[in-house]
Formats: C-alpha cells, sequence, structure tokens
C-alpha cells in the first residue's frame, strides 16, 4: 500500500475504499511490459486468472479474429499474437480492479472510452518517436486518467461533475478536481494501492502527464504521456486555437513531426478498433476536420454571443445616454422654471434680486453708476374687476413686453409680484435712466392693450434710484426703498409718471 503524503497537495484525500487490485495485475504489467519475455511466458501467467482467461478467449474467437475457434489461453496467445495479448490482458486487469465499485452518476462507459483513446494514442505516439516498448506507453496512456475513476469511487455524490470535467483540457480539470475533492486524479491516483503494484517508470510517467513545463530531458514514456494527454484534449476539450497549439507544441518534445490533423484521424480508427477488440463501448471517434469544425461552431458561437452582448450594452448605452439628455433638457426647464416668471417670462423675483446684488457689485468694483427703477401698473385692480382676471394677464403679458421693447442696453427686467415689476440698468446714471424709463412710460400709456377683443387702456408708474460710484456701497433692501417710496410719490402725484430723486 502507497499512501505516502504528496508532495504538492495540502492533505490529499487517501483513498480508503479503492480495492487492492487482483495480484495477477503486476505481474501482468511486468511480464506484459517486458518485451523480451516469451509469449508462453505471458500465457503462463494469463491462464492463472480465470477472468482473464475468459477474456483471452472471447477476443480470441471474435469475429475480428475469425479462424478456427480456440479453446485454451496458449493457443489464443498464439492467435492474438503479443500485442494484442498485452493489450488484453493489461486492460483487463485494470478494469477488473475497479469493477464492481460504486461510482454514483459517473458515466463509466465514456470513462473508458477516453483512457482507451489516451492509450491509442499514448502507443500511437511512443511508436512516431520510436520508444523501444510501445507497449508501456499503453498501459500508461490507460492508467493516466484512472485517478479520475478512483474520484468518482471516493466521492460517488460528485459523479455527475467529475464526468463533466472530461470536456476540460487537462490542466483545468486537476484545478476543478481539487477544488470538488481536495485532490486531482493524479495525486489520487498516486495514493490508490494500485500504483504501488506499478514499475516505477509508468507510475512516473502516470504522475506527470499534467506537468505543464517539462524538461525536454525527461524520460521519453513520460513525454509521450504527456502528448497523448495534449491529443485528447483536443478531441475532448475541442480543437481551439490553444488546445491545438499545446499538442503540436507536446508533439514536438517527443520529436515528433507528424502532422497533428493526420494523427488524430489515426487515433479516431485506432481508438475505434481497439475498442471493438476489448468490448468497450467507443462512440463515432471525430476527426481533425470535424473537430475543427466543432470548434469554428464554438467560435462562432461565442462570437455571436459577444456581437449580442454589445448589442444590448449599446442599446442599453443609447437608453443612458437618452434619460440623460431628457434630464438634461428637464433640468435646464427646472432652472429656467426656477429664474423665470411664469407668466410673462421675465426673471422672477429672486433672480432680479440676485441681479440686483451682482450689478451692485459690479459698478462699484469697476466704478460705474447702477440704476434700479420699480413700476407699478396703476388701479389695475380695477382692470381685473372691469374685464377679469384673464384679461388682467394679458395686460401684465402686455407690460412686461413694452418694458422689454423699450429699454435697450444691458439690462434685466423682473416680475416682483402681483403687478410690479422691477428693471436694472447697469451703467446708467440717473439721467440716462430717467430717459429710459419716461421712454417706457410713454410706450405703454401710448397704446391700450387689446386683450381677448376688448381694449384696456393701460398706465404704470415709476420710481427710480441711482447707485453713483462716489457713494458707499448700496444695498439691494436700500436701492429697493428708495425706489418704492418713489414709486408712492409717483402714485400719489397722480400715477402714469416716473418719479426720481
Ligand atoms: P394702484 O394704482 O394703487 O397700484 O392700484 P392697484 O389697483 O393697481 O393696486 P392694488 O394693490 O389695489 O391691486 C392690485 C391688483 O392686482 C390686485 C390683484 O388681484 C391683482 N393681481 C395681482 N397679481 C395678479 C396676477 O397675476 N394676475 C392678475 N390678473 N391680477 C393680479
Ligand atoms: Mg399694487
Ligand atoms: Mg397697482
Amino acid at each position: 500500500m502507497s499512501a505516502q503524503p504528496l508532495a504538492h497537495q495540502a492533505a490529499p484525500a487517501i483513498p480508503t475504499n479503492l480495492p487492492t487490485p487482483p495480484a495477477a495485475i503486476a505481474r501482468i504489467l511486468k511480464v506484459a511490459g517486458d518485451a523480451t519475455k516469451s509469449l508462453g511466458e505471458l500465457s503462463e501467467i494469463c491462464s492463472q486468472d480465470p477472468g482473464l482467461t475468459v477474456e483471452l478467449l472471447r477476443v480470441a474467437n471474435s469475429a475480428r479474429y475469425g479462424g478456427q475457434p480456440v479453446q485454451s489461453v496458449p493457443k489464443a496467445v498464439v492467435k492474438l499474437g503479443a500485442r494484442a495479448v498485452r493489450a488484453t490482458s493489461v486492460t483487463y486487469a485494470i478494469r477488473a480492479a475497479v469493477s464492481g465499485c460504486y461510482t454514483g452518476t459517473f458515466d463509466t462507459s465514456r470513462f473508458w472510452e477516453e483512457s482507451l483513446r489516451r492509450a491509442t494514442a499514448s502507443q500511437t505516439l511512443a511508436q512516431l518517436a520510436g520508444l523501444d516498448d510501445p507497449f508501456e506507453a499503453f498501459a500508461v496512456g490507460l492508467m493516466q486518467d484512472l485517478g479520475t475513476l478512483m474520484l468518482a469511487i471516493q466521492f460517488p455524490a460528485l459523479g455527475t461533475a467529475l464526468s463533466s470535467l472530461s470536456a476540460l483540457p487537462g490542466h483545468d480539470r486537476c484545478v476543478r478536481e481539487r477544488a470538488l475533492t481536495g485532490v486531482d486524479h493524479a495525486a489520487m491516483f498516486r495514493g490508490a494501492p494500485l500504483a504501488s503494484s506499478l514499475p516505477e517508470n509508468i507510475l512516473a510517467a502516470i504522475t506527470h502527464h499534467h506537468h505543464d513545463s517539462l524538461d525536454p530531458r525527461a524520460p521519453k514514456l513520460i513525454l509521450v504521456a504527456h502528448a497523448a494527454d495534449r491529443l485528447a484534449d483536443v478531441v475532448q476539450a475541442g480543437a481551439t486555437a490553444d488546445n491545438i497549439r499545446l499538442a503540436t507544441e507536446a508533439l514536438a518534445l517527443v520529436g515528433i513531426k507528424e502532422d497533428l490533423g493526420l494523427i488524430i484521424d489515426r487515433l479516431g480508427l485506432q481508438t475505434q478498433r481497439l475498442g471493438e477488440e476489448l468490448a468497450i463501448r467507443t462512440g463515432m471517434q471525430p476527426s481533425m476536420d470535424m473537430l475543427l469544425g466543432q470548434a469554428n461552431l464554438a467560435l462562432l458561437e461565442i462570437t455571436s454571443q459577444a456581437e449580442e452582448r454589445a448589442r444590448k450594452l449599446e442599446a442599453e448605452l443609447e437608453q443612458q445616454e437618452a434619460e440623460a439628455r431628457r434630464l438634461e433638457a428637464e433640468n435646464r426647464e427646472l432652472s429656467v422654471l426656477a429664474h423665470q416668471d411664469a407668466l410673462t417670462g421675465v426673471d422672477n423675483r429672486r433672480m432680479f434680486l440676485r441681479q440686483v446684488q451682482g450689478a451692485i457689485e459690479k459698478g462699484h468694483q469697476l466704478g460705474k453708476p447702477i440704476s434700479v427703477v420699480l413700476l407699478d401698473a396703476d388701479h389695475f385692480k380695477h382692470v381685473n374687476d372691469t374685464w377679469g382676471h384673464p384679461a388682467g394677464d394679458e395686460v401684465l403679458k402686455a407690460i412686461a413686453k413694452r418694458v422689454q421693447q423699450n429699454v435697450g442696453g444691458p439690462h434685466r427686467i423682473g416680475r416682483l409680484g402681483g403687478e410690479e415689476f422691477g428693471i436694472l440698468l447697469p451703467g446708467a446714471d440717473d439721467r440716462l435712466a430717467q430717459r429710459i424709463t419716461e421712454r417706457v412710460r410713454a410706450a405703454i400709456a401710448a397704446e391700450p392693450v387689446i386683450a381677448d377683443g376688448v381694449t384696456i387702456p393701460v398706465t404704470v408708474s415709476f420710481g427710480g434710484v441711482t447707485a453713483k460710484p462716489n457713494e458707499p456701497i448700496a444695498t439691494v433692501t436700500g436701492l429697493f426703498e428708495q425706489a418704492d417710496q418713489r414709486l408712492y410719490t409717483a402714485k400719489r402725484g397722480g400715477r402714469n409718471r416716473v418719479c426720481w430723486g
């Protein structure tokens, strides 16, 4: 039993329920792996295991080998030849070692198909690489993922999850296995009872087959096992650019220059043939063209998903932009509403006061006068009473418009409340301001307002004030009080007049 601690694994799960391999397996591996042993010796060992005897006779009498039926192991061995006997006996022994173990929903037939592919790949590559005994490579290939089955035996509840990992490249598979169970299949195998019965070189090749950076001077059997794994990745995990590159690099490491596509195509045929021989169900083995087609489809799928995502993102962005534009417009509108008088469109009271404050400061800075005028519609109550409130509104609008049309120069107009307005004349001294105000007054009084078909005579009274540059800085309240007093004076003086100073 070998349950040594594993160097790079933190406390791996030690398999507890794995069966001890049949005694014959170690001897079969040893003798089958030794090309110098005679067929006689091989058949002697095989005969000692009743199960293997049955298996060898079954294979030798299968339709594939045809000819006369054989009834004894030595005859079967002669009929099958060394290669087939070795493959049959090792496969049998290994399957026997784990047969009958509960693996939950783990897909064992797919597992054996994949193991067969690795075994075939490993043997083919060993031949191409000129290894002395390609059979060793076969055994390595067959067992290199046996740890996965052992994981399933150890964790039957994870059967489905472990099965699904076979669609991942080797490295990713190990990472996921560790995440699921705390140990990957290579480490699991190394800790299992079977491992201790294996020759050192075979065990080393199985243990290292997933290494990412192998030393090119490593034993060839290890390099072959590694390359076989990368070939299997192309078949099982897809002919992606990455998997093809890794497989090609792994082949180069063993010194194989043959085309990857050709090797894969041959691998498919051989896997199928061996599957028939060993009664291991293999599905249709894909050719390189099929694999590339599938990879392209997958790529197209990914691309179209990416495009779909990009389209969605664009639509979302457009929506966000539209929303931003809407908010901006709303803000502009709000800011207008916050500064404008809704009825007349001139500044509202708050805005007008702010403008006056700004003008006072600026005038003071520049040493320029500013003038402020307050105006109030005369007998406006009478307008409302006589022609109605809506007509009164029309009159207010007309007043604001006529003020705007007749002020000229830099100015602001505000509605201070009710029928009272203000005019700010920055830079205007009292003479200029009075002249402008007089012009406005005359323009309003000159023409009645036509509202709803009725003619409404309108006059307005004005009170004005000028803050001169040589005076102490004025305040808004101070200016308004003075202007208001003069407006009152204008009213008392008979209305429709300008009162200044
Ligand atoms: P005076 O010449 O002394 O200013 O007299 P007056 O009638 O204009 O003054 P008073 O303050 O007595 O009346 C102002 C009227 O203005 C009363 C109010 O109903 C009306 N008024 C205030 N705001 C509005 C408005 O937005 N629309 C309309 N149509 N009328 C308004
Ligand atoms: Mg009033
Ligand atoms: Mg009034």
